[in-house]
């Protein structure tokens, strides 16, 4: 019979929020799957436990997962951690626990710690309906996709951001939804310095174009308010095919995709684009 694959959440910030459940399955797994092992043996040297662990990070994820596995298909227990937070969400792991998913090996979760979580409840921003878009893509072109399809959504969204691409990503949120639309600022959760800041975007933007932030953050962004006011325009649509066609696409291309996009007539588009 194979063993279960455990997900440890680890603290984000505050040793106090490790959990008896979170240092038991710790302590009795076979093996202990690490982001990175540095990292980990501190926790462990904090919670007095010794165990074999093996590196499971994004660079190994196809030889350590298939290691695991055979592992776990033999008999043994692993329990994964990342370097913070709820292992698999914007972490090593999801395609792990995809694998033992589709073999049938156990896989359990112990709740815990998780950036994204926190930082909504604290956000002050509705938590009814909400979209976990995790990092944008470095890559101009996926992040402008990923972008556009955010631009007319109504739930709550929540990206995670590495301080030094902060001020980029603040102004690309501002330029697609409107320098005048909510963000809450989630910045060092559970830390001494957390701090939420609710402001516009546009103010962000600012803001952190002049001053270097430090920490880790979570942006919460308001989703759109009023939808029959927002709905795409013919106007909208230039302003995106004027974008895609600054990089590269033909006019014929772009209009099609724009219109794709928005749900906007496609003969309207292209008459209204070729009278400019
Ligand atoms: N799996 C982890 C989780 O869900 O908690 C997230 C790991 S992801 C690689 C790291 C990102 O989570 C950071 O770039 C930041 O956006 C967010 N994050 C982690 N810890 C944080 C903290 N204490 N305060 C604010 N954001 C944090």
């Amino acid at each position: 019979m194979s063993g279960t694959l455990y997900l440890v959440p680890t603290p984000i910030g505050n040793l106090g929020d490790i959990s008896p459940r979170m240092a038991d399955t710790l302590a009795q797994a076979d093996f202990i799957a690490a982001e990175d092992t540095r990292v980990t043996v501190k926790l462990l040297n904090h919670l007095g436990i010794k165990k074999p662990m093996a590196a499971y990070h994004r660079h190994n994820t196809e030889a350590s997962g298939r290691a695991i596995v055979n592992r776990l298909l033999a008999g043994e227990s692993c329990a994964l951690v990342t370097d913070a937070g709820t292992p698999a969400i914007s972490d090593p792991g999801e395609e792990l626990v995809s694998q033992c998913a589709q073999l049938g090996i156990p896989v359990c979760a112990v709740p815990g710690p998780c950036a994204l979580v926190t930082a909504l409840a604290v956000s002050g921003q509705p938590t009814g309906r909400f979209t976990f878009e995790g990092f944008l893509a470095m890559n101009k072109k996926n992040r402008r996709a990923h972008l556009e399809s955010l631009r007319w959504e109504q739930r709550t969204m929540i990206f995670y951001e590495a301080p030094h691409k902060l001020a980029a990503t603040l102004q690309d949120l501002a330029d697609t939804f409107g320098a005048e639309r909510t963000v809450s600022l989630c910045r060092e959760l559970t830390k001494l310095h957390e701090e939420i800041v609710r402001t516009t975007l546009g103010q962000a933007a600012a803001c952190y174009q002049e001053n270097t932030p430090k920490g880790e953050f979570v942006l919460v962004v308001r989703g759109a308010e009023r939808p029959e006011e927002l709905e795409p325009t013919l106007e909208d649509g230039l302003v995106l095919v004027e974008r895609l066609r600054e990089e590269g696409l033909s006019l014929r291309d772009a209009v099609k995709r724009a219109a794709k996009e928005l749900g906007l007539s496609r003969n309207q588009l292209y008459n209204l684009a070729m009278d400019r």
